[in-house]
């Protein structure tokens, strides 16, 4: 069966005229799904042959929602969707002063194992396919009866590891066609696979790449996120140079401040060493405590003096407000309460 929310407008005229239909047939196919209809029937006015060939050929992808928690502190509100197959996502909607913004998923569960993550910790299903990320985008839309203007591919999963349908929703999300949300308005996140930073980069789309960092050297990189075993410190950042290089734009690091084991001053100096000179800036995040990791967040002085360091050495940092806390909290967390029948 054809996935035909994740084909390009000019792949649904290629497959239609192939098959007979006409051209303008085509145009109507694609204003029907913007319009986010669930199934073909719904297309009141196309053929019913073509209907058929629809209804035998394609499908529509749809983000159940399965769960909804809503922040009573400040509107947040978290989803759990499944898709046909009943595997399960978060995505995570906030509210800003400029608009709302929404955290989706890119894989069920991650390969990554990082030590502090609840994603991690739940193993690796499969990728998402670009219908099923802009689904959730659709599905959370409808559902609050708002527009979201940006978007953050930062929930389960690791976008870079899903390299082919994570370009094609971003290339779709984009277009006038879909959703029409800017690059300029979307942030990729990834812990660091080198070799598709650099495939990235050639791409120049004018996104925001942020890089999850966590730590300034590499024994306690390892320690935490295997994939530092594969592409190192060094080879990272210098392909985050060759990103910034070809896009002009600004990367920005994650480091989550986990109490003992990333926030010493040292630390601090060391990573202010690291990113010296470059067009960047440092999201400190006071690490999550996940259950069965045993990592706490860093107390309040020690993620101020690490600001501190960073901006004496002329590295602009800013400890990141946390929504939803009472709703807990980073992704991968819901899901893993719904599975333990939790929540
Ligand atoms: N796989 C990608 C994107 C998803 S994770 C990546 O790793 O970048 C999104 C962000 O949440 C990453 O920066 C990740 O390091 C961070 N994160 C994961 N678990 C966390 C926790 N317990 N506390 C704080 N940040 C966490
Ligand atoms: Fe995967 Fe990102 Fe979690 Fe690491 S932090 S396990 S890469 S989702």
């Amino acid at each position: 069966m054809i996935d035909i929310k994740s084909l390009f407008d000019y792949e649904i005229e290629e497959l239609l005229l192939n098959n007979g239909f006409q051209k303008f047939r085509a145009k109507q196919v694609v204003s029907w799904l913007k319009k986010g209809v669930e199934s073909f029937d719904m297309m009141t006015n196309i053929p019913k042959n073509l209907i058929e060939f629809l209804n035998d050929n394609c499908y529509i992808s749809v983000a159940k929602i399965e769960r909804k928690l809503v922040s009573k502190i400040d509107d947040t509100v978290k989803y759990l969707f499944s898709f046909a197959d009943n595997e399960c996502v978060e995505s995570v909607v906030m509210k800003y002063h400029h608009g709302y913004s929404i955290c989706i998923s890119t894989q069920v569960g991650c390969k990554m194992g990082c030590t502090f993550c609840a994603t991690g910790k739940s193993g690796y299903s499969r990728n998402l396919t670009a219908s099923e990320m802009l689904a959730q985008i659709e599905s959370a839309q409808n559902d609050l009866s708002v527009r979201i203007s940006n978007i953050v591919l930062m929930g389960m999963g690791e976008p870079l590891d899903n390299y082919d349908n994570v370009v094609r929703f971003l290339k779709l999300v984009s277009s006038e066609n879909s959703l029409n949300i800017g690059m300029r308005h979307i942030t990729l996140s990834t812990c660091g696979i080198v070799p598709k930073i650099y495939e990235l980069a050639d791409l120049k789309l004018q996104l925001t790449l942020s890089v999850s960092l966590h730590a300034p050297d590499d024994e306690v990189r390892s320690s935490t996120m295997p994939i530092n075993n594969v592409y190192n410190i060094s080879e990272l950042l210098k392909a985050c140079r060759y990103y910034i290089d070809k896009t002009n734009r600004r990367i920005s690091f994650e480091y989550a401040l986990i109490d003992s084991v990333n926030d010493t001053a040292e630390c601090a100096n060391m990573l202010a060493d690291k990113l010296k000179s470059m067009l960047c800036h440092v999201n400190l995040i006071p690490v999550n405590s996940v259950k069965g990791t045993g990592y706490v967040k860093s107390k309040i002085e020690r993620q101020q003096s690490f600001v501190d360091i960073l901006s004496k050495n002329g590295i602009t940092a800013t400890i990141r407000r946390t929504l939803g806390s009472d709703i807990n909290a980073s992704c991968g967390q819901l899901k893993r309460n719904h599975k333990e029948g939790g929540i």
